[in-house]
């Protein structure tokens, strides 16, 4: 089978690379491969941690991804051949204020509602496990399972497994012909034919002709990375998200001796770093970590996210031939071993979970009957089963 990817983001890259696992001609096409979104991510794996009241659809493909990690893992580092920094160390939650302990006990008790094993410590028994926590952290949740991973590290393993399958420029159209999807058109006017096509561009969908017109709206992130100075080294050993006076703030350690720290979360403001989001970053993470104003920045870097309304992805067949794959939102590197395993699932005609299908469905949002039905008619039976029981639920 002939498949077309459109984005190299890190979704669309590990899709493109588990379809040329199964056998099938892959061929994946960005003007600038991983330098979206997927550019600025933290690489937190945190299912536990990101759990949130209402969006109980969402930890359990969460969980699910995070359990694919391993395998993933083994993957990116035999056939990409690099260290993809897979940190195996867990996260811990901390808070300040008597707020912040509210909040996180409240999480903690969401968290252990759905089955994920969390421990409560005290702020003495967390500094315990990491000693560069200041003394305003009061109390903290130990979420064992929340590793983390380098995306730089991910996408270039990714990239060099797929080679020149994947191909610099920049795609305008789908193509169309009796009735379904028969490929691509790039903006230098070649036509790629596709038994299936598979649209995975992030937040440039909408700025492709063909594709459907999908719920995604961009969330800004501005996200610093600072160099540890040798004396301080390890600053952390593990993942530190706290809130501090109601901000969340994480800080991400990697093995070459710098940390990230992340993120603000933004519907507006300037397309490039923002000063505010910085100054509130660095404010608040100095709170519970007082060594990171000791640290040296060395990138400060803001990206969109491609976030939908109910934070699930956008991921499944609207057509025939054509396969949505977007909105992961702030999901993307947690969630990219499960989107890929799905999105190759998809183009090959298999069915997928049904809970899953329903809760993913691109079209979920959609108000227009005839575009339900359409979808309905086109799909697989299985498929079309499962689209219509999630527009029951809803
Ligand atoms: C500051 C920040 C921190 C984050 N931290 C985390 C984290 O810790 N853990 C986590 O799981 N997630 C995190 N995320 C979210 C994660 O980065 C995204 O969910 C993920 O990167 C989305 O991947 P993607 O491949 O869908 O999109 P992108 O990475 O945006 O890739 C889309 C690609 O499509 C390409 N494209 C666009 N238009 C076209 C076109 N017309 N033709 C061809 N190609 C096109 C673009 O060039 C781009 O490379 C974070 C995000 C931000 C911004």
């Amino acid at each position: 089978m002939r498949t077309a990817v459109i984005g190299a983001g890190i979704i669309g890259l590990a899709t493109a690379t588990e379809l040329d696992r199964r056998g099938h001609d892959v061929v994946a096409i960005d003007p600038e491969p991983a330098n979206g979104a997927s550019r600025a991510a933290a690489g937190m794996l945190a299912a536990a941690a990101e759990a949130a009241w209402g969006q109980d659809d969402l930890l359990p493909l969460a969980r699910a991804s995070a359990a694919l990690y391993p395998a993933f893992v083994a993957t990116l580092e035999t056939a990409g051949g690099r260290d993809v920094g897979y940190r195996m160390s867990g996260t811990l939650a901390v808070g300040a204020d008597a707020a912040d302990r509210a909040a996180l006990f409240e999480l903690g008790e969401l968290q252990s509602a759905h089955g994920v094993p969390v421990q409560r410590l005290t702020g003495s028994a967390a500094r315990d496990l990491e000693p560069a926590l200041g003394p305003a952290v009061t109390s903290a949740v130990l979420a064992a399972e929340d590793h983390s991973i380098d995306p730089r590290r991910v996408t270039a393993a990714l990239r060099e497994i797929l080679g020149e399958r994947l191909r610099e420029e920049r795609v305008c159209h789908v193509v169309r012909r009796d009735g379904r999807v028969t490929g691509i058109r790039l903006t230098t006017g070649e036509e790629i034919d596709a038994d299936v096509v598979i649209a995975a561009a992030g937040l440039g969908i909408a700025g492709i002709d063909g594709l459907p017109a999908l719920p995604l709206r961009p969330v800004w992130g501005d996200i610093l990375r600072l160099r540890v100075p040798v004396a301080l080294r390890p600053l952390l050993t593990r993942t530190v998200r706290a809130q501090v006076r109601g901000r969340p703030v994480y800080v991400v350690p990697r093995d070459d001796g710098t940390v990230v720290l992340g993120a603000s979360v933004r519907e507006g403001g300037v397309a490039g770093v923002q000063a505010g989001s910085v100054l509130a970053l660095l404010r608040d993470a100095e709170t519970v970590l007082p060594g990171i104003s000791e640290c040296e920045i060395v990138e400060m870097l803001a990206r969109p996210r491609p976030a939908t309304p109910d934070a699930l992805p956008l991921l499944g067949t609207v057509e025939p031939g054509l396969v949505i794959s977007t909105g992961y939102d702030r999901h993307g590197v947690l969630l990219a071993p499960l989107a890929a395993r799905l999105g190759a699932d998809l183009a090959e005609g298999l069915p997928i979970d049904p809970v899953t299908a329903a809760a993913v469905d691109p079209l979920r949002f959609s108000s227009d009957v005839r575009t339900r039905r359409a979808f309905a008619d086109l799909t697989p039976p299985a498929v079309a089963e499962l689209a219509g029981a999630g527009q029951k639920g809803r």
